[in-house]
């Protein structure tokens, strides 16, 4: 969550770092002064799971959601596009916030649960450069040094991460991958299918169900019966997909016979496929 008042790499900078047995103390309720002031004018980037789940809890499709809900800015540095929560143009206010609070807090995505947690995490892990979390403290913010006191971990596990962690793996090893280091760039074709892939789930599904998608590759008859009703299931064979597709790893297996037709599929789609 990023209020644009913030400046990212100068808080991670200078921001002691925390491990999961660190404390801090904070209370955030709706007699607060500053109630549901962090949900204006604030950048949140939005995972696949997070998508997944407000969607799911609108009851709506995810191509209506995205369209209603988020942009996705696309930078001339940027290698694939972000999806981020899009504030009222005039009020500056999330979609979500009404009096009562956030009207999505059940499915909140995972930046607000998070909050005033940050999580900072190195392109490649070494011993010494690890993931760490921070406290992110703003003016607007009233909740610090009141309240109870937490653990990382307490605050983690109260506000229902561990879920969004879970879910959430297979997209971070995605965005970790080394490919990205490379200068090589995606065709427009490849951006709009780690587009789908990522966050249209519902388009991905269609894309999966109605073509000649499951004639190409062998899946798992289990797998597929899930993936036909199962988001979180779809999403992570999605991943797998994308690692295929783009990256070029064995991650999904191609039925007997059916390379020269998926060769030929991905190449009018401007991918390449390995051997
Ligand atoms: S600004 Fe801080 S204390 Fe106030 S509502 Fe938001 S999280 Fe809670
Ligand atoms: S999704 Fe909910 S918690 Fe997050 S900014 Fe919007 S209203 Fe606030």
């Amino acid at each position: 969550m990023n209020n644009g008042s913030m400046n990212p790499e100068r808080i991670v900078r200078d921001s002691p770092r925390m491990t999961r047995d660190d404390r801090f103390t904070f209370h955030c309720d709706t007699s607060i002064d500053c109630f549901t002031r962090c949900c204006h004018d604030v950048t949140i980037v939005l995972t696949p799971y997070d998508v997944l789940r407000m969607k799911q809890a609108l009851q709506i499709d995810s191509s209506e959601f995205l369209e209603k809900y988020t942009v996705s800015p696309f930078g001339k540095d940027q290698k694939i596009p972000a999806v981020i929560l899009k504030m009222d143009p005039e009020t500056k206010r999330c979609p979500f916030v009404n009096a009562g609070g956030c009207s999505v807090y059940a499915d909140r995505p995972w930046a607000c649960r998070m909050y005033p947690l940050g999580m900072a995490e190195p392109d490649t892990p070494t011993p010494t450069e690890q993931a760490f979390h921070f406290l992110i403290r703003e003016d607007l913010c009233k909740g610090h040094g009141a309240g109870k006191e937490w653990t990382v971990s307490d605050w983690i596990a109260a506000q229902g991460i561990e879920d969004y962690d879970a879910w959430g793996a297979a997209f971070k090893e995605l965005m970790l991958h080394s490919f990205w280091n490379r200068e090589e760039l995606l065709t427009p074709e490849q951006i709009e299918m780690y587009y789908m892939a990522c966050y249209d789930i519902d388009r991905f599904r269609r894309f999966v169900f109605q073509t000649r998608f499951l004639q190409l590759f062998d899946v798992d008859e289990d797998r597929v019966e899930a993936m036909r009703t199962d988001d979180c299931e779809l999403s992570d064979f999605a991943m797998q997909w994308l690692k295929f597709s783009l990256f070029h790893e064995k991650s999904l297996k191609l039925r007997h016979g059916a390379e020269k037709a998926a060769r030929a599929a991905m190449k009018k789609s401007g991918q390449t496929i390995h051997e």
